[in-house]
């Protein structure tokens, strides 16, 4: 029998098209498909639009929505492949991961450089290796699929601002590649055999602080109040310069340790944290009970928090457990 695939569509560049203000989603899921028809591998295609936006404006309600246009849909389909703009499509893989898990029905997330409108696009072979991608067997669970790469959900990360090579898969390798419709696989597809979770909650009040060198820390106290979880982007392996430790110290300590949760985490792409390492690292280690991303990707860590704090769990021992539990390829450590 013919596979059937669902097409989601949220907007982003793919479904772009030129307005006198720049660059807008102007094309609904009907539109890309009829743009396509010509370039897809033969298969029983359904479109849904479930958003039209530029992804700049999606927000923690449109990965709810895609995550229960998926579930509702799930029996009915083989595979799910949903187009998206590129600018925060590695943070809805990331939730996607979290909110749908143990899926053995592939869920593939492309988009484009360029509009699929556009002579010279990326557009049209992204999405036919999307397709191609989520028809064959052995794939399963939540990836992106970009110029021709498969990168775990978890793993993605936007480098490239123009270039059609936009993602890379960080501290973990690429899933497989697809070359003129080839798949070519690094890791074997995993079919899981108790079948999806879908959770339905995420907590937004998760807060991505970058450290810069001589950083204030007058907004601290507003942070903590606002938000339950703040991670600290800090500059190599990790460490909080002293000059913060001390507020960071005294406003932590107004709180019972899973009320909220201090992520030390890397502004370094590859390799991961590590706070151990330096003097700067492990004094904080010894006065907070804090997580630490290791070889996650910022991204992961942000939504794996979100789903985490969701949850509602009532200690830090058990979202501790939880945040170090790999999930969907996020962590290896
Ligand atoms: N601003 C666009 C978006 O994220 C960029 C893209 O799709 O490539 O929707």
């Amino acid at each position: 029998m013919e596979k059937r695939i669902l097409l989601l569509t949220t907007g982003g560049t793919i479904a772009s098209t030129q307005t006198e203000r720049g660059l807008a989603p102007g094309l609904g899921a009907e539109d890309l498909l009829e743009t396509l028809r010509d370039v897809l591998p033969p298969c029983s295609l359904d479109t849904r639009e479930v958003c039209r936006l530029d992804s700049t404006n999606m927000t923690c309600q449109e990965w709810l929505l895609l995550a229960r246009e998926i579930r509702q849909a799930y029996e009915a389909y083989d595979g799910f492949v949903i187009t998206h703009g590129t600018d925060t499509m590695a943070y809805t893989a990331s939730a996607l991961s979290y909110l749908i898990q143990n899926s053995g029905k592939p869920i593939v997330l492309t988009g484009a450089q360029k509009p699929i409108h556009m002579e010279i696009t990326d557009a049209k072979s992204n999405l036919r290796d999307a397709v191609l991608y989520a028809l064959e067997e052995q794939s399963a669970g939540v990836q992106i699929l970009f110029n021709g790469q498969v990168i775990a959900g978890t793993r993605a990360k936007k480098i490239k601002s123009f270039s059609y090579d936009a993602f890379s898969s960080i501290n973990y390798p690429p899933l497989a590649v697809v070359q003129d419709g080839r798949i070519l696989r690094y890791i074997p597809g995993r079919k899981e055999k108790a079948g999806p979770v879908f959770y339905e909650k995420l907590n937004p009040k998760v807060f991505l602080l970058k450290l810069t060198p001589g950083i204030r820390t007058e907004l601290l106290e507003a942070v903590f109040q606002a938000y339950d979880c703040v991670i600290v982007e800090s500059f190599g392996v990790g460490g909080i310069p002293d000059s913060m430790a001390e507020d960071l110290f005294r406003l932590l300590s107004r709180y019972r340790p899973e009320e909220k949760i201090l992520v030390m985490a890397t502004q370094v792409t590859y390799e991961g944290s590590n706070v151990g390492v330096y003097e700067v690292g492990q004094r904080i280690r010894e006065r907070f009970r804090l997580l630490e991303a290791r070889d996650m990707t910022l991204e992961a860590v942000l939504t794996k928090m979100m789903w985490i704090l969701g949850l509602g769990l009532q200690s830090f021992g058990e979202i501790e457990k939880l945040f170090y539990q790999q999930i969907g390829y996020d962590t290896m450590l």
